[in-house]
């Protein structure tokens, strides 16, 4: 795996605004080597797509020098994720899961992800009593018996057939669906146990659309929801900081929970967009009035709206619950290549924003943080977030990333009125730190 930081390595895909990036950014030690490596590893970035040949900045990683033994990342996947099967046009594919775990055992292999910092965990099923935390045991047994029914009439097992609104089902799929809600539970007790820090759950289906009684938009069960009924029932984690950085919004999500003060959901996503709801303005009802903070974005937003939002406003909702436990509705479809959405993250702001996260959870919770795969529908841009993302768990800011930065935008948000309007509607008080790093595109001087 390249790491050398000479530029003259590989032909650049973006060399302006790799330029314009680096010499913008904060000359402060630590960041600065993180933002040079960045920007340097995206000027490195090779042309060929094999998961081998992506580049990694090397950066300081936080994991190493100097601090006491942290407890790995657990990484929690099965095999049985990929027998879901779905039409061939279908843009939730097997094969997004596949180039992710593929990049990330190839890290491994290389050492580039050192061994000693990821668990490799095989999830269980969740239960149907665990499901039914959620979700009516009515619609737990649909799908049940739905795929019960595709055995009993010998339909192959890459056949899919149509169960619910751009939802497909085949005969693994029962597994698949229950395993991928299992998967959190998973590693949620091994955070519980001291076994692991944190832990990512590469799964598939996705579940943040699925709503108590109804699979819709990819998703047959709300993994993430699963969980978070899970940490409070089974580790006694009452208050739940859910944050969903894909580019859709969590409608399921946000109504399992909207009328539960313990659960807060934060939500960044494309608006309009599917599946319409969102707005601003939903921001939970009884109990749990003010624990649903939408931020809906307008196409186009991308690092400059995300870095003031992720300060401005998720931190301060999170001062004000201080969970015990974060989860994070991890989909990729906000990257800017993502065929299905509109906003404009490069894969080095999944780093960001994770690695920001992460800090709300080693300051509330030891670290507590259990990232749920969600969406993501570039095959390459999901591999390289998913192995970025990783990275950050561990500690690290290393960035995988071969797609360099979005196209140059001629215009701004105006990321104020926005910050300001969400404070006002939630009644927010402080905000964090200084920016990450200031993100400037050619076309704004
Ligand atoms: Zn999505």
């Amino acid at each position: 795996m390249p790491t050398s930081k000479s530029p003259s390595k590989s032909p650049s895909k973006s060399p302006a605004t790799t330029t314009t990036t680096t010499t913008k950014r904060p000359k402060k030690t630590g960041e600065a080597r993180t933002t040079n490596a960045r920007a340097t590893a995206r000027a490195e970035a090779p042309s060929t797509e094999t998961p081998e040949a992506a580049t990694i900045a090397s950066a300081a990683d936080a994991a190493g020098e100097g601090e006491p033994q942290r407890l790995p990342t657990a990484l929690v996947y099965d095999e049985a994720f990929l027998d879901h099967h779905v039409p061939e046009d279908f843009p939730e594919t097997p094969d997004r899961l596949r180039m992710a775990i593929g990049m990330i055992e190839a890290l491994l292999a290389d050492g580039s992800l050192p061994q000693d910092q990821v668990l490799r965990l095989a999830p269980r099923a969740a239960t149907i009593e665990e499901l039914s935390t959620v979700h009516e045991r009515a619609h737990v047994e649909r799908l049940r018996m739905a795929v019960e029914s595709l055995m009993q009439q010998g339909a192959t097992p890459e056949t899919p057939r149509k169960f619910a609104s751009e939802v497909y089902i085949s005969t693994g799929s029962y597994t698949a669906a229950t395993r991928a809600a299992g998967a959190a539970l998973t590693a949620l007790d091994a955070i519980g146990e001291g076994r692991a820090r944190n832990a990512y759950a590469l799964v598939r289906p996705p579940g943040h659309h699925a709503t108590s009684d109804t699979a819709m938009g990819f998703c047959l069960f709300n993994n993430v929801a699963v969980a978070a009924r899970y940490a409070q029932q089974r580790w006694g984690w009452r208050k739940v900081l859910i944050v969903d950085y894909d580019v859709h919004h969590g409608n399921g999500t946000q109504d399992i929970f909207y009328e539960d003060g313990e659960v807060v959901y934060f939500s960044t996503h494309q608006s309009p967009l599917y599946p319409g709801t969102g707005a601003s303005t939903e921001t939970g009802a009884g109990e749990g009035l003010g624990a649903t903070i939408n931020v809906p974005l307008p196409a186009g937003s991308g690092w400059s709206v995300f870095d003031p939002i992720f300060r401005q406003v998720l931190w301060p909702v999170a001062d004000r619950l201080k969970p015990d436990v974060v989860l994070l509705s991890a989909g990729f479809d906000a990257h800017w290549c993502d065929p299905l959405g509109g906003l404009m993250l490069c894969t080095a702001d999944f780093s960001d924003l994770t690695l920001e996260v992460q800090e709300i959870a080693d300051r509330y919770c030891d670290g507590r943080l259990v990232a749920v795969q969600e969406g993501g529908y570039n095959l390459d841009a999901v591999a390289q977030c998913a192995s970025t993302v990783l990275f950050a768990l561990t500690g690290s800011d290393k960035v995988v990333d071969n797609l360099g930065l979005p196209p140059p935008l001629n215009y701004r948000w105006n990321e104020e009125a926005i910050v300001q309007a969400l404070y006002d509607l939630h009644d927010l008080t402080g905000y964090r730190r200084k920016p990450r790093r200031i993100q400037v595109r050619p076309g704004w001087e």
